[in-house]
């Protein structure tokens, strides 16, 4: 389905708002804007109870400009042709903005993952991942897929196993997908990272003073009133952090209700709780709201919509109370609402800068897999030894001993972790400082998700200049 309202003609809007501020040949706009292959597949797979289902599945590379391509699969029953091609494209906008070498892709397979059992859910990502193979839709330097809506490393542990079992001995077959465990190729800090760069998107914007004075703010998280929709991967770590640095979270929706509380929620007890009882709905001192979209219209300083794209639309968008729309899934707010929140004076981080982080450690997994060194192993023990040899003469020298738990302390090298999350930190404060200066350029004249375009298709455009093709 491609329609003028779909998700894929909404990005289409965006895009071509952007592009008219750049001056761009036409033929060189449409080249980035098209997307430049979509596999379609079908196939049967045997239900536990003997019977045979069809299964829909797709893979859409948007831009060969960089290779390999890269992106989540989704599992929803809601998935089509036109969302895996909308998605695809902000995958290339997003890898831009961040300085990811690759190009956008994303696979999607038509189901509800909660219909299955595991090992049909097994059975399903094999194929699939098969089907991909035979077409050259996955591999290191092709293709390489990433958790996304209704998937987790164990998805992606299925597919580098069937990976590797057909390809038989390819030196970097781990780097075929990312988003793994770490036992199978995986990287410290992929699971929260694009919760944690929701997080550090969102400090950087609410730490200029002036843009928050101008939405009637503090600058800080501190005190901030949040209101998070969908509490799985990216959800649930970006609360999670911006609880930690002083936010309220006054509610949260999920797709069976929401809750909400003036005075805060207690995330980890909300989640402890919907273990318990399937639900978040019934939690102590809360207040159960039944139509959980009603929640992104509560009183609050940021909404995080961390669910599925359209959630903010023409019906709802006036009357959202939020100074901040935090863009941490991918469309969730529809081109026609972006309007309407523009001109009431929100402020909308966009999706293609602010879930970033996922694919930026993604990113980080698969140079790891094809280093094949793990980040940090060569170097962390000779960076404490040197310290500490700084520290204990300084020590001396000022007659000051360090205590020993002083000089561990001060004298940690950098593993994995540590460097990811660096390395996180970094790209998204340099992001967002380039798209806030692009915006700065134009004056008034755009916002921040147009910004956001305008650098992706910037960046994009000086890979093609070479080629000679365009004018
Ligand atoms: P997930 O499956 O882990 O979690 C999604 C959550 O949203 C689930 O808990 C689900 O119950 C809830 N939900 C579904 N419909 C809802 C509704 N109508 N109202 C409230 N809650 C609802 O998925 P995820 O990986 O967290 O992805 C969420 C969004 O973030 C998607 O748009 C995805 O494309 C985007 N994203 C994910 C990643 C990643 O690394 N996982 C990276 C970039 C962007």
């Amino acid at each position: 389905m491609t329609s003028e309202h779909g998700f894929n003609a909404q990005v289409r809007r965006s895009f071509d708002k952007a592009a008219a501020l750049t001056d761009h040949a036409p033929e060189l706009l449409e080249q980035i804007r098209e997307c430049n292959s979509v596999y379609h597949i079908t196939f049967p797979i045997k239900r536990d109870d003997g019977s045979i289902e069809t299964i829909e599945a797709w893979r859409a590379e948007h831009s060969h400009h960089k290779l390999p391509t890269k992106g989540g699969i989704r599992y929803s029953s809601l998935v089509n042709e036109d969302e895996v091609m909308a998605l695809a494209a902000l995958m290339t906008y997003k890898c831009a903005i961040v300085e990811v070498p690759f190009g956008g892709a994303k696979g999607g397979i038509k189901i509800d993952r909660r219909e299955f059992s595991e090992a049909e859910l097994e059975r399903i990502t094999r194929r699939y991942t098969f089907e991909l193979l035979r077409k050259n839709f996955i591999g290191p330097g092709v293709d390489v897929p990433a958790p996304d809506y209704g998937t987790s490393s164990r998805e992606m542990s299925w597919i580098v196993d069937t990976y590797m079992t057909l390809t038989g001995g390819e030196l970097n077959a781990l780097g075929c997908v990312t988003g793994k465990p770490i036992a199978q190729g995986g990287i410290r800090g992929r699971t929260e990272a694009t919760g944690k760069g929701v997080y550090y998107g969102i400090r950087e914007a609410c730490a200029l003073a002036e843009d928050m004075k101008a939405l009637g703010l503090e600058p800080g998280i501190d005190g901030k009133r949040v209101i998070v929709q969908g509490l799985g991967n990216v959800g649930y770590h970006a609360a999670k952090y911006l609880q930690e640095a002083g936010a309220v979270l006054v509610a949260l929706a999920e797709y069976e209700g929401a809750i909400s509380d003036p005075k805060g929620l207690d995330l980890e007890q909300v989640m402890a709780h919907r273990q318990e009882t399937g639900s978040i709905l019934g939690f102590k001192g809360a207040e159960d709201i039944a139509d959980s979209k009603r929640a992104l219209e509560l009183d609050c300083d940021i909404l995080v919509p961390a669910a599925l794209e359209n959630q903010i639309n023409s019906d709802n968008a006036a009357r959202l109370k939020a100074k901040i729309v935090a863009e941490a899934a991918n469309g969730p707010t529809s081109a026609d609402a972006d309007e309407i929140l523009s001109r009431s004076g929100v402020m909308v981080i966009p999706d293609t800068f602010l879930n970033a982080g996922g694919v930026t450690v993604s990113y980080f997994e698969w140079a790891k897999n094809l280093s094949h060194l793990r980040f940090g192993r060569m170097e962390k023990r000779h960076e404490e030894q040197a310290r500490r040899r700084v520290l204990e003469a300084l020590g001396e020298k000022t007659s000051k001993p360090f205590s020993e738990e002083q000089l561990k302390e001060l004298s940690h090298g950098a593993g994995e972790e540590d460097l990811v999350h660096s390395g996180l930190e970094e790209t998204m404060c340099v992001a967002y400082e380039q798209m806030r200066s692009t915006r700065a350029e134009h004056e008034d004249k755009t916002d921040l998700r147009t910004a956001a375009f305008i650098n992706a298709i910037d960046k994009i455009a000086v890979c093609y200049a070479d080629l000679g093709i365009f004018p």
